[in-house]
């Protein structure tokens, strides 16, 4: 199968109420236009660098979803274009980004990443943070940003339970969460590897890349995010 018929016969098994994200990371601007070209309109990068030069490159209907870490210095680069910022993990980030949407006289979307693997490498915020923050009231006090839902990514494992269980955790959580704050609903969960488990599990936004595109060719990691 080429690239759209994949794309169109994975995007027929999807419920209808969960979103494709297609992350087309280390993906050249002609593969995104050829999925483009099937419908497919949101997109998911993990560094601004490689978000900004293909954002220039490529229609202007396009989404583009942020999903890799972000330092606080390169909010201004994707303030005046991102759909949503899927991985805010601080205040502090997300007041910068509030200060940016404000700039360029926006409002921007964000979801608030989870810790949720047994792993040491993964970002994110806890509950226990998580709940701080959205209950504080600098949190109150955000004008052109908002928190409309949480991300998060399961342990990188065989075990089938344990991904469940982690998705688990953070529907029931996104729920606790939802009793005070109605508008935080999206649950950005499930990759390639365990979408299937994500959905079963509530998401309602996953983020697929290698499934579609192929395997990524491995990339020197640069310092640059
Ligand atoms: C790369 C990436 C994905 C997609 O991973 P695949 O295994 O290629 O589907 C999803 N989420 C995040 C945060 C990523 O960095």
């Amino acid at each position: 199968m080429n690239l759209k018929e994949k794309l169109t016969t994975f995007k027929k098994q999807l419920p209808p109420t969960v979103q494709l994200v297609a992350v087309s990371k280390t993906q050249p601007a002609e593969v995104i236009i050829e999925a483009y070209q099937t419908g497919q309109r949101q997109f998911g990068e993990n560094k601004v660098q490689e978000l900004l030069s293909k954002y220039e490159q490529l229609p202007r209907d396009i989404e583009w979803h942020l999903i890799g870490h972000l330092q606080t210095n390169k909010v201004k680069y994707i303030a005046p274009f991102v759909n949503l910022i899927q991985s805010v993990d601080s205040l502090k980030l997300l007041q910068e980004i509030d200060k940016q949407a404000k700039k360029n006289e926006r409002m921007i979307n964000c979801l608030l990443q989870i810790y949720i693997a047994k792993e040491e490498t993964k970002f994110g915020l806890s509950f226990e943070e998580a709940l701080k923050l959205v209950n504080s009231d600098e949190f109150n006090q955000l004008k052109n940003s908002q928190v409309i839902g949480l991300m998060g990514m399961a342990s990188n494992t065989e075990n089938q339970q344990q991904i469940r269980s982690e998705f688990h955790s953070l529907k029931i959580f996104l729920e606790q969460i939802q009793a005070t704050h109605p508008f935080i609903s999206t649950l950005s969960m499930g990759m390639s590897s365990d979408y299937k488990i994500a959905i079963e599990e509530g998401s309602t936004l996953i983020r697929v890349g290698s499934t579609l595109f192929g395997e990524r060719k491995p990339i020197i990691q640069s310092q640059q995010q």
